[in-house]
């Protein structure tokens, strides 16, 4: 069995997202940067293996997660940190599709307003390639399940 390239599968992925954003202009201005203001103890949760492609690890709670201090390299932020509030989420027939992450509903001002907000759709684009290239792998197929799953739950409790 071919094992897989955990640290050329992120280099794609990086490249797929490239510096794609959300809106064409800095969302950063509606909610003064409101992503990067999480609590220093708790850090990003990363994709698997995703640690391959990053400098700055740490082990917590059995998670791989970057500790993050509100302010990073954009280039080596995680994947987590460069498509949110949009997460890849997968049916059960392997299909992705994109769609707004409502983990991040009291967050981000976006979620909210999203049907007065046009979305870059090149980014949106990036993600669904992004979630096809984690598809591929057995390991990340079942985090894309895990946080569908995830994310359904809080679609029934908050939409
Ligand atoms: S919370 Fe939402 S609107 Fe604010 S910077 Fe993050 S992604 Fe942009
Ligand atoms: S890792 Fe960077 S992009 Fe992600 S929340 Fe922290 S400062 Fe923001």
């Amino acid at each position: 069995m071919k094992t897989m390239n955990y640290q050329k599968m992120y280099e794609k992925i990086n490249k797929t997202i490239g510096e794609l954003t959300p809106l064409k202009a800095d969302c950063g201005v509606l909610c003064n940067k409101a992503c990067c203001k999480g609590d220093e103890s708790i850090g990003m949760r990363l994709f698997p293996f995703e640690e391959t492609a990053l400098n700055k690890t740490q082990n917590s709670v059995g998670e791989t997660i970057v500790i993050c201090n509100g302010i990073c390299d954009r280039n080596t932020r995680p994947l987590a940190c460069k498509i949110f509030p949009f997460f890849p989420t997968i049916d059960e027939k392997g299909k992705i599709f994109v769609e707004l992450d409502y983990r991040g509903k009291l967050l981000c001002p976006m979620i909210d307003h999203c049907d007065e907000i046009i979305f870059n759709n090149r980014f949106l684009k990036a993600i669904k390639k992004v979630g096809k290239i984690l598809a591929k792998d057995e390991i990340c197929r079942k985090f894309l399940y895990d946080n569908t799953d995830e994310i359904d739950t809080y679609i029934k409790f908050l939409k």
